[in-house]
């Protein structure tokens, strides 16, 4: 029998040596059958990169992480020098700006680099939560696969080799400036103005200068950023490139002809600046054909952007998981282990599951991205049979990104809720952070119902020559015949319905059958991605 002790000498130290020596890729043999599984010929050299990449990120940068963190050290606005100059200076910790530099100074948009080694470290640096870095790093992902398809005038070639390889020492980060007051799904709604410079001032090339507010702009301290804008007397959106500093101002503080209002409050992301700006006259670049300006950013910048949440939001449940099967191993209740109450088994295997089952599948469909070239505008002349996997390949993009950041959101809240109390604090785990971080990845680059509406739409408009049910099983081969037959008819029912605008307790019982729909779908394309990769041996 054990008397009471009054000097408690309960500590978490067992565990807490555990979790600091956890190396996210070489402690992870899931993680490197799927990666085996799916980079092909580029299997070794991503692995020996993922093991190196991996010793700063499990340890240095998760520690910088979690110090950025601290409400502190959340950046903060500067507008104003001491001799009344207008600066807007984007003051962040240092140790942030040491991590940014050693992140990006990996080269991961380097024509050099390839394409697995880049998506393995983003999946490896992602499991630090946002850490004022995911976001820049996908728009700046999005700015380089922009500028490689249009840039052609020697500024737009300059900024591209800034973001790829560097300037002076240093790599470019890239941010993006879509959303607007009065609408941030809507861009065709846009209202900022973009006037030809050659009707300011004569022989200044096809530059623009921009007028009008964004309301939402995330990694406000970029280099350059990709905006959408309508030109004058257009009602079409195009799209630019925009400096933030041009040549030569960086060092004086002196902006490219906009203000930085002030930085957003927010939820999670903090450590990322999100800011309102208003545009006085800031050179603009434009970028591909004007007209063209809304597929380009949302079949190039949104889908680079909509690919990371789906892979942020699986290495956020991977490490959620993780962290709550040890804790679970180590922590007793009742005298048991918490791992051996059934209710937590049960909910442990729960989020294992989805946390694998993401991770395969974002590996999976990466793949088949890359074979499409990264290109998943349907307008080429092509045999209809690529034509249907380039399909395939856009709806599933949407598919995991609305999939992915649900589940994360839902993963990182059962797995605080393993920790009990401790779970939701702040200091105790990443948890509360990744959480916060994962309700944010619901909201941008498209939220749910947004995307929901479009897939419907896109599968409506493609049934002539891809018919739902042969869409359902192209996706799902390798999947049990009866679920892919159950999905296969409600699918074809649901697209058949005319539109989901009508406020009629029909359709809105059709939406909500079809929200479900399509993450029941896209969990059966995951699971035949997990199944994939149980199959192959370590
Ligand atoms: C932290 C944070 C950072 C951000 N950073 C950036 C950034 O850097 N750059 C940028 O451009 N934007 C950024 N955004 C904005 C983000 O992209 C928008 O919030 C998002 O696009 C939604 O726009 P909105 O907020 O205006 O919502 P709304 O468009 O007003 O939508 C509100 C609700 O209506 C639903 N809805 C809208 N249209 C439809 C439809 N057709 N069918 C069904 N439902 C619909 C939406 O799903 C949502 O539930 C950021 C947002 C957050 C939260």
């Amino acid at each position: 029998m054990s008397l009471p002790n009054r000097d408690n000498p309960y500590s978490f130290d067992e565990y807490l040596r555990w979790r600091r020596d956890v190396d996210y890729y070489a402690d992870d043999p899931f993680l490197q059958k799927v990666l085996r599984a799916y980079a092909g010929g580029a299997f070794e050299a991503a692995d020996r990169e993922a093991r190196s990449v991996s010793r700063k990120a499990s340890f240095r940068w998760r520690d910088l992480s979690e110090r950025i963190a601290w409400p502190e050290n959340r950046p903060y606005m500067m507008h104003f020098d001491g001799h009344n100059h207008r600066i807007d200076r984007i003051v962040r910790p240092a140790e942030l700006e040491a991590m940014e530099r050693e992140v990006f100074g990996e080269r991961l948009f380097a024509d050099s680099t390839d394409p697995w080694v880049k998506l393995i470290k983003m999946f490896l640096i992602y499991q630090n939560g946002e850490a004022g870095i995911a976001c820049p790093l996908t728009c700046t992902e999005g700015l380089v696969e922009l500028l490689k398809k249009h840039a052609v005038s020697p500024e737009l070639l300059t900024i591209l080799r800034h973001c790829q390889e560097g300037l002076d020492g240093s790599i470019a980060i890239g941010a993006q400036y879509l959303s607007e007051i009065q609408g941030g799904s809507d861009v065709p709604a846009n209202l900022l103005e973009a006037v030809p410079e050659s009707s300011q001032r004569a022989g200044s090339g096809d530059a623009f200068r921009l007028y009008g507010k964004k309301f939402f702009c995330s990694a406000t301290h970029a280099d350059y950023a990709v905006v959408t804008a309508k030109p004058t007397g257009s009602e079409k959106v195009g799209l630019f490139v925009v400096p933030s500093w041009l040549p030569g101002d960086k060092a004086r503080e002196v902006r490219n002809g906009y203000t930085i209002d002030r930085l957003k409050w927010k939820l999670g992301t903090c450590e990322l600046p999100t800011a309102e700006i208003t545009f006085d006259g800031a050179l603009a670049y434009p970028v591909g054909p004007l007209a063209s300006g809304l597929a380009n950013v949302v079949g190039v910048v949104l889908t680079c952007s909509r690919l990371t949440v789906g892979l942020s939001g699986a290495a956020g449940m991977t490490r959620g998981v993780r962290e709550a099967r040890r804790y679970a191993e180590f922590r007793t209740a009742f005298g048991l282990p918490l791992a051996q109450f059934p209710l937590v088994a049960g909910q442990l295997a729960e989020m294992q599951t989805l946390a694998e089952r993401s991770t395969a599948a974002a590996f999976r469909m990466y793949r088949d991205y890359l074979a499409m070239d990264g290109e998943l505008s349907l307008s080429r002349d092509e045999p209809l049979a690529t034509k249907k996997r380039r399909f395939q390949v856009r709806e599933l993009v949407m598919l995991q990104k609305i999939t992915n950041a649900w589940d994360s959101t839902d993963v990182s809240r059962m797995a605080m809720s393993i920790f009990g109390g401790h779970g939701v604090m702040e200091d105790f785990s990443s948890l509360p952070r990744l959480f916060r971080d994962a309700v944010i990845n619901e909201q941008w680059e498209g939220p749910r119902n947004v995307l929901l509406t479009q897939i419907h739409r896109d599968l409506q408009k493609a049934a002539e020559w891809y018919a739902p049910a042969e869409l359902v099983a192209d996706v799902l081969a390798g999947a049990p015949a009866p679920k892919v037959q159950a999905l296969q008819a409600e699918l074809t029912e649901l697209v058949s319905h005319p539109s989901l605008f009508g406020l009629d307790a029909e359709t809105i019982e059709i939406c909500r059958r079809w929200d479900a729909l399509c993450h029941r779908f896209f969990h059966a394309y995951q699971d035949v991605a997990r199944a994939e990769v149980n199959a192959i041996s370590a």
